[in-house]
């Protein structure tokens, strides 16, 4: 699975400035899987596989990240996929999509750090009295310091080198800094 990453240009190697305000050497770009539907069909059908016997009636992820995830896991495990979005900063359910009372929902997400968004998912969910059946990414970069109560599954773990701006490597040679998705890359 790591291979496919590098395959497809989704694991960058440099120097990055997070949204975090650090920097690190790697940079996961999960956008990179769905460029070719094949990786990302195969993607897919590998967290729907994981997460089957739970049997859930919808897939939903966080935009954008979780948008494509969410339709192709869904494909895989027959059931309605749909995704959240931001209004005003709120993560909502938008466009009509609708959670009946007492479904079953996995959340799907491309890269899970600290889990915020999924919670904020969840919260949604729950809203509509929904009931979260398990949670799933495709890269788990949190160290196994994860918030969630319901079954987690991830197809690749991975610990990415963070560095605070005031002591890291990378600046002290010089390495010029990228902040992701702003420029292109050549990897
Ligand atoms: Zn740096």
């Amino acid at each position: 699975m790591l291979e496919l990453l590098r395959e497809v240009g989704a694991l960058l190697e440099g120097h990055f400035l997070l949204s975090s305000g650090k920097h690190s050497s790697k940079y996961i770009q999960c956008a990179k899987i769905f460029e070719r539907p094949g990786y990302g069909e195969k993607i897919g059908k590998a967290i729907a596989e994981k997460i089957a016997a739970h049997k859930p009636d919808v897939v939903i992820g966080p935009a954008l990240g979780g948008i494509i995830l969410a339709y192709e896991v869904a494909r895989h495990v027959n059931a309605r996929a749909m995704f959240t979005e931001r209004e005003d900063g709120q993560m909502k359910l938008r466009r009509n999509f609708h959670i009946k009372e007492g479904e079953r929902v996995a959340i799907v997400e491309d890269v899970t750090t600290t889990g915020k968004s999924v919670l904020e998912v969840a919260g949604v969910v729950q809203e509509y009295g929904g009931q979260v059946c398990c949670i799933a990414s495709i890269v788990d970069r949190s160290v196994g310091k994860l918030p969630f109560d319901v079954p987690f599954y991830s197809l690749v773990k991975l610990e990415l080198p963070v560095f605070e701006p005031d002591d890291c490597p990378l600046c002290r040679q010089n390495v010029p800094l990228v902040k992701p998705g702003s420029r292109k890359h050549s990897s």
